[in-house]
């Protein structure tokens, strides 16, 4: 099966989803324990690809816009950020959900 596997949820369920800061200082997206970093915006749409895009090949995506989540092969290929979003939470690098969106 080669076709996207969508699942639109509404963005309110905010325990899900919480935006951080890399070291860099650019928004990355957490959501179900999976850090993405931004690729692009385009026509207020953001496009976040996994956090191991690039090390592990790993094709999970995800689009938000306005109070949508839209989430692209969902299936990831490694572990969990886990450990690396609670670290990121001890530093407080988190960033505010509505700047973000
Ligand atoms: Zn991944």
């Amino acid at each position: 099966m080669n076709g996207d596997i969508i699942t639109l949820m509404n963005i309110q369920q905010k325990e899900n989803i919480q935006y951080v800061l890399s070291q860099k200082g650019k928004p990355q997206l957490v959501y179900n324990n999976y850090l993405f970093n931004l690729d692009t915006v385009h026509q207020g749409r953001k496009f976040w690809h996994c956090y191991n895009y690039r090390n592990n090949k790993c094709h999970a995506r995800a689009i938000t816009e306005e109070n949508c989540i839209e989430i692209r092969h969902p299936c990831h290929n490694h572990e969990p950020h886990t450990n690396m979003i609670e670290k990121k939470k001890l530093k407080n690098l988190q960033a505010d959900f509505d700047t973000c969106i």
